[in-house]
């Protein structure tokens, strides 16, 4: 079996989808391992550094063309799959609400795709989860980012000079990322505040030494996957009002709220950030997926009397090194659950929960209701 890994064809994307410390792991399979040439610019390892661990180094058409499973960190065009031939497996972010049409030719052409998006959230899939692994650096990159467009510090300092008093952080949407985020600011020494609809998480965030902000919006609650249920427009409406009194009183707003497969709910509008002091920050996580904040840009900080939103997209990109690195433990432990030694292919068992997730087109057949 031949693995090729394909370089980002996104400018904002450094991630490699193999990163030398892991490709070991694959190598030990017994499998060819070829590479996109310069695949490792974003992460600073050169072409020869993979040779001499045994890779082959090949233009993206001879990946394209003659890999038996294809890893990539984004989707590929119609240019791309005009090269792949039938039986190749597609493994990697192809980021499915938003390429039906890449399903569809998959389909066609009888490509097999794997949707690394749409690993389950059970215990023995952890290690393949890349939504957090990325979500989780996204978390502490946000943090980072919204400190330097502070004109404070984050901690507080006692000095001759007098004391500094520490920032104060309110983090909306306390999943993976927020999780981070929180123990982030903690970390630099803010002070920090956090919400979310699913109460569950209350203990979590006091266990990072936060303060949850009670908002009592009725039922609200999460799926068998853990994801949050959408709210009414009443209930957002009287989100927005009682947090708006957080917003006010802090120095950075970091939003996460997400809807998986959905566009993200917004929850701070212009009345809010007008109340806000100017020289704050309100980072907007969701802004690639319809945004939490109202007026936030991709790839933009737009200043609003004083107040800068600033919404960067492919955050875990800028921590390229860790950001690769992980995702390729989460494809490596894909490869190799599923891997047969016997064969030297992938063993698409579909009576395991994993393969009936992941595992978006096969033979010709779109596997996923959501997407046929
Ligand atoms: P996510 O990216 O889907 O959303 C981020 C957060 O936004 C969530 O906590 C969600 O509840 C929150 N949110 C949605 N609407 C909101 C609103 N109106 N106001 C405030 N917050 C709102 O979430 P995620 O990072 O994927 O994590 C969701 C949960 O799943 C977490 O508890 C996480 O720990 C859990 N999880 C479990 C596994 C596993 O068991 N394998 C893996 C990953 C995550």
């Amino acid at each position: 079996m031949i693995i090729s890994a394909l370089k980002s064809s996104i400018a904002s994307d450094e991630r490699s989808p193999i990163h030398i410390d892991t490709i070991k792991t694959l190598v030990e399979l017994g499998v060819e391992v070829w590479f996109e040439e310069d695949i490792g610019d974003g992460i600073n390892v050169k072409n020869q550094t993979f040779v001499e661990a045994g890779l082959k180094k090949h233009s993206r058409e001879d990946c394209l063309k003659n890999g038996n499973l294809i890893i990539t960190n984004q989707a590929l065009n119609n240019n791309d799959l005009e090269f792949v031939k039938s039986n190749t497996t597609i493994l990697g972010m192809v980021n499915p609400f938003s390429n039906q049409d890449l399903i569809n030719k998959c389909s066609s052409a009888k490509i097999n795709l794997v949707s690394m998006e749409f690993i389950p959230r059970i215990t023995r899939a952890q290690k393949m989860d890349v939504l957090s692994s990325q979500a989780n650096l996204a978390g502490y990159v946000a943090v980072i980012e919204s400190a330097k467009h502070l004109s404070t510090a984050l901690p507080m300092m006692m000095t001759a000079a007098g004391t500094l008093k520490p920032a104060k952080v309110f983090v909306i949407g306390v999943g993976v990322a927020g999780l981070q985020a929180i123990a982030t600011a903690k970390r630099l020494g803010a002070r920090v505040e956090a919400f979310d609809t699913r109460d569950v998480v209350e203990e979590q965030v006091n266990s990072l030494g936060a303060k949850f902000v009670k908002i009592d919006l009725g039922e609200t609650g999460e799926t068998d996957q853990g994801y949050a249920k959408e709210l009414t427009e009443e209930q957002i409406n009287k989100q927005k009002e009682l947090q708006s009194k957080v917003c006010e009183r802090s120095d950075i707003v970091i939003t996460t709220a997400q809807l998986f497969g959905r566009p993200a709910p917004m929850l701070i509008d212009n009345s809010t950030i007008d109340k806000m002091m100017s020289g704050s920050v309100i980072f907007d996580m969701a802004v690639e997926s319809g945004g939490n904040v109202e007026g936030s840009e991709v790839d933009k900080v737009v200043d609003r009397n004083g107040v800068k939103i600033i919404g960067i997209s492919n955050l875990a990109s800028k921590v390229s090194s860790h950001a690769s690195l992980a995702l390729s433990n989460n494809y490596n432990n894909w490869i190799i659950d599923f891997f047969d030694s016997e064969t030297s292919s992938i063993n698409f068992d579909f009576e395991d929960e994993i393969i009936q997730s992941s595992v978006l087109v096969y033979d010709g057949k779109i596997k996923n209701e959501r997407f046929q």
